[in-house]
């Protein structure tokens, strides 16, 4: 068991937090932006130990934030795990509603805090409980699997829910349990690019509710047509753009582009393995099709690769989380994340199964 509460930043003065700023961080954020960053972070972190609150960060955090705020950061599944790990009373999740809503399942007794009331998603919010649930009238018996990327009332209506870097895995392990079929959602990329890697079948259920599209025998993903609003605008003339100026380029590609665009790539993976391909592979220079401070988050921690972005693709909802909210958040314990039991006890199952596969 992790021993969150022991592993917490030591509190460092204003001037030492701009200090190891500068030397951080001067590649990806203007050193004019940098004083006022470096008080808030000593602000941020004092309040922290006196609340007895962790901060977690996702990869797609502005870099400050990210490296001098949080105490443990990474991608929706990681921070899944680290929220059920950590002994402090309250939880500040640095991300979207939806992973705050998922360590709020796995930590109903712990406070969530969600730093902003706007951090929203488009694959979260293009999928309601009434479609899952006629999905499950339309193909009853087949296995619901959703993406983490969902609401937690979603999830309660799933068997098992996934995130891109186990849900091949997910959807693998119900094919050698015997299904044929699998309703896998809401991301429909992420979907296309699952049953590609697997060899299988995607189909989309018909534009109108309970419109029901027929299935063969054959393995086949049933999936739905929500997009991330960030990766969509990646496309296969950019990626073809850069290539041609720098033939030595490794792509490196999240699985909610386009299939496509995944095509076009050298490597493909949650942010997690994205992080670890630029780590792991020596390659001239590397492009990432992601959102962009995650570019900026490996830059500062890599500063011997030579990075290409196609930016600025900020997700307006990640941009929604700042240092000074995030201060807020500490003072006035806002926004907590509250969810009624019967979601709660109905989400965990789904959650815990996601865990357990790799
Ligand atoms: S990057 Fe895309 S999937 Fe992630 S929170 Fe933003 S809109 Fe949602």
């Amino acid at each position: 068991m992790m021993k969150v509460l022991s592993e917490r930043h030591e509190v460092l003065s204003v001037d030492e937090t701009l200090r190891r700023m500068r030397e951080k961080l001067a590649k990806v954020v203007p050193d004019a932006e940098l004083p006022l960053k470096a008080e808030l972070a000593h602000k941020i972190n004092q309040l922290k130990l006196e609340r007895s609150a962790v901060i977690l960060g996702h990869n797609y955090m502005e870099p400050a934030l990210y490296h001098f705020v949080t105490d443990f950061r990474g991608d929706s599944l990681e921070l899944s795990r680290l929220s059920t790990e950590t002994d402090a009373d309250i939880i500040v999740f640095c991300g979207v509603q939806f992973m705050a809503e998922t360590a709020k399942v796995l930590s109903p007794d712990k406070m969530v805090l969600l730093p902003s009331d706007k951090a929203g998603c488009s694959l979260a919010s293009g999928i309601a409980v009434e479609d899952v649930r006629q999905l499950k009238r339309d193909y009853p018996g087949v296995p619901v699997v959703t993406y983490v990327n969902t609401y937690a009332e979603v999830k309660a209506e799933s068997d098992y829910c996934c995130t891109s870097g186990n849900g091949k895995a997910v959807v693998q392990y119900l094919f050698d349990q015997g299904h044929k079929h699998v309703i896998f959602l809401p991301d429909e990329y992420l979907g296309r690019n699952t049953a590609k890697e697997l060899g299988a079948n995607f189909v989309l259920p018909g534009f109108l509710r309970g419109q029901r599209t027929e299935v063969g025998p054959e393995r086949t993903i049933i999936g739905w047509r929500a997009r991330c609003e960030v990766h969509e605008l990646f496309n296969v003339e950019d990626v073809r753009n850069v290539r041609k100026q720098y033939p030595e380029v490794v792509v490196v590609a999240h699985p909610e582009c386009s299939p496509e665009v995944i095509a076009e790539s050298d490597v493909s993976g949650s942010t997690k393995q994205m992080i670890q391909a630029v780590q792991e592979m020596d390659a001239p220079k590397f492009l990432l099709l992601t959102e962009c401070s995650m570019g900026d988050n490996i830059v500062s921690e890599n500063p011997d690769k030579d990075m290409l972005r196609l930016c600025s693709f900020r997700c307006p909802h990640m941009n929604t989380i700042t240092m000074e909210d995030t201060l807020e958040a500490l003072e006035k314990l806002q926004y907590q994340i509250e969810l009624p039991d019967d979601i709660i006890e109905r989400a965990r199952l789904p959650i815990d199964r996601m865990l357990e596969i790799h």
